[in-house]
């Protein structure tokens, strides 16, 4: 029997040494897709179900040493990017995307733990206004960094709406902006692209998840990758997460869960 070779697919992002966010749950979402997955690592996290402990930054020299390994031998569809730490690795990326412009780019703009540290220095965020997201097909912030790429506080719904519009200005193709963090039993994430607005809703899972913004992300880049619209990907993808944060698991001491990919 011949088998087809699976489309290809890249995360730039961190290690998740627990397994549950980051590059370990990029990879897991990539191979329940069918899409083959890539991974250029560009920080190193300490890190399990309690928390982070330690953040390496990878050198600058092996980012981009990844960076051409991967784009020099495969023929990569999608990228994603996720955790960066810092500006100067932002500067990079920005700057190896824009020369080996792949068909798609979603950028998630990582910036804080669910348990609190810092996985983006604050001076950061200008670069990745200026040089990454402009590049993005889909921008995956939720309200936190979406509050720190506009610079002022989200409260209301309207406040919301109107946000998703104020992040599609930044220049990415189009913007979803996840509601998670706000009050509610219902989640609503909110898309927008040059064609309009949807919003996609979910009940509130009653559960702490792990991963779950890295898996979105990688998610939609793997449904670009196997052909379909940014839209339908999006869609698609909530729709992954809610699945598998539905069946997700503790895999250690701490309260968050895990998801069953
Ligand atoms: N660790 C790494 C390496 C990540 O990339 C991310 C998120 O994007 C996290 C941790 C945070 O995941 P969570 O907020 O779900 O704990």
């Amino acid at each position: 029997m011949q088998s087809t070779t699976p489309p290809v697919a890249l995360t730039i992002a961190g290690s998740d040494s627990g397994g549950g966010a980051g590059i370990q749950a990029d990879l897991k979402t990539f191979h329940a897709h069918h899409v083959h997955g890539l991974s250029v690592i560009a920080a190193i996290t300490s890190q399990n179900t309690r928390g982070v402990t330690a953040v390496h930054p990878v050198p600058l020299g092996h980012i981009r040493s990844q960076i051409d390994a991967v784009f020099d031998d495969f023929p990569i569809v999608a990228v994603k990017t996720g955790m960066l730490g810092n500006a100067k690795t932002v500067r990079l990326v920005a700057r190896e995307l824009r020369k080996r412009k792949p068909a798609w780019l979603v950028v998630d703009p990582v910036m804080i733990s669910t348990s609190g540290s810092r996985l983006l220095d604050e001076d950061a965020v200008e670069a990745m206004v200026n040089e990454l997201i402009p590049l993005a097909d889909v921008l995956t912030p939720n309200i936190p960094e979406a509050e720190a790429l506009l610079g002022y506080s989200l409260r209301t719904a309207r406040q919301l709406t109107d946000a998703a519009e104020a992040l599609l200005a930044l220049g990415a193709g189009s913007v979803l902006l996840k509601g998670g963090h706000a009050r509610g039993g219902e989640v609503v994430d909110r898309y927008v692209d040059e064609r309009g607005a949807m919003e996609i809703r979910h009940a509130r899972l009653p559960r702490e998840g792990h991963g779950t913004g890295c898996t979105l992300a990688s998610a939609i880049a793997a449904e670009l990758a196997l052909g379909h619209t940014p839209r339908a990907a999006v869609r698609r993808a909530a729709a992954y997460v809610h699945r598998t944060l539905k069946n997700g698991y503790r895999p250690g001491g701490g309260a968050v869960h895990v998801l069953r990919h």
